[in-house]
């Protein structure tokens, strides 16, 4: 059982609560003066983060195995991230069906929600840190294979490619969430997305057409769409913190923090790779070798929380909300990303400079 005068419920400020956990799972989750065995914690209890788009860290990414994803995983885990997808940069169809096939086993254990497939069928133009030799338009026959895996929870794609919006029509029939990102779509060949069933921008701004006024493109489409959510990478660096702010306050309630972390995220600068691509971090931000396009970050959740509220006048509630409650809104699940009754017990406390101190996943503390 824990207590905390500053706990985050599903709405409202931070408050004081408790929770009763029981097998994993929280039991009881109140508002009243906590029972007297109650452990009473300093600082802020508040569900575990939920990480949509995450390829790696502390050297290793999701494409490359199951040992080095859970290698990935433990260091976001370590910084509050208690569920996430493993999502995979653009690879030849073949490759790519064998990683996530060997994702497989870690889904069905739960130790990541899914996978989350960021290519191939990107842009060109808006290639961002994917090799543009292995981008391609969606094929029916990939898909179908890469959805009969069972675990694929999230496509990111460019509608505008030929076969875009059928594939984005299937993913959605499949139960998985359909996002648009790296693309080059103008604003209607967006909005045909969203009404096909796109739900989400990946990382909105980064690898897509720009927002311009005789131009508005995806960025405005989603963004007025009053369901899509939006992806934001909030280190700082992917996207001016005036425009985190003007989002978050545009479209209340559906933006979600990503890390979009890449291996190097938990580590020192230096050279990595990202898919089969050569990247330097230097001052923390991974850039491709080649063209100095900005490769992913090194973020971790609880960072994105800290640069939210700290430079883009996010409330902590609204943060912290954008980091559990809106993804896990996303994956539609109701057992993670919230304090309520039956969810699974991923709790984390948070000092008042927001840095996680303690990380409990269904019920189990992690050192
Ligand atoms: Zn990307």
């Amino acid at each position: 059982m824990l207590a905390s005068e500053l706990m985050l419920f599903p709405d409202g400020p931070l408050r004081p609560g408790w929770v009763r956990i029981e097998g994993g799972v929280l039991t009881e989750v109140a508002e009243s003066a906590p029972p007297a065995e109650a452990d009473a914690v300093e600082g802020i209890l508040a569900p575990g983060f939920v990480d949509v788009h995450c390829h790696g860290g502390a050297g290793a990414a999701f494409d490359d195995g199951p040992e080095a994803a859970e290698t990935a995983r433990q260091v976001h885990l370590a910084h509050g991230t208690t569920t996430m997808l493993a999502s995979l940069v653009s690879d030849d169809p073949d490759r790519l069906l064998n990683t996530v096939q060997a994702l497989v086993p870690l889904v069905h254990d739960g130790r990541f929600a899914g996978v989350h497939l960021e290519g191939p069928w990107l842009s060109p133009q808006r290639a961002g840190a994917h090799d543009p030799d292995l981008l391609s338009a969606p094929g029916a026959r990939e898909l179908e294979m890469l959805l009969a895996t069972g675990v694929v929870e999230m496509v990111t794609l460019a509608p505008e490619l030929p076969g875009g919006i059928e594939a984005i029509r299937r993913i959605a029939d499949a139960g998985a969430v359909p996002a648009v990102g790296h693309t080059d779509a103008t604003y209607e060949q967006t909005r045909e997305a969203l009404a096909a069933g796109a739900r989400a921008a990946t990382h909105l701004f980064n690898g897509m057409r720009g927002l311009q006024h005789r131009e508005p493109g995806p960025a405005a489409a989603m963004m007025e769409d009053g369901e899509a959510l939006l992806e934001l990478i909030a280190d700082g660096v992917h996207v001016h913190p005036a425009m985190l702010s003007w989002v978050h306050r545009s479209a209340p309630g559906r933006c979600l923090l990503i890390t979009d972390a890449m291996s190097a995220t938990g580590g020192c600068d230096g050279d990595y790779r990202l898919g089969r691509l050569d990247v330097r971090v230097e001052g923390g931000v991974p850039r491709l070798v080649d063209t100095g396009s900005i490769a992913g970050s090194t973020l971790t959740m609880d960072r994105a929380v800290r640069v939210a509220v700290t430079e883009a006048g996010f409330s902590r509630e609204d943060a912290l909300r954008a980091a559990s409650a809106v993804p896990a809104a996303l994956l539609r699940r109701q057992d993670v990303g919230q304090l309520t009754r039956g969810a699974r017990a991923d709790l984390i406390v948070l000092d008042h400079q927001l840095q996680v101190n303690r990380v409990l996943r269904a019920g189990t503390e992690v050192s």
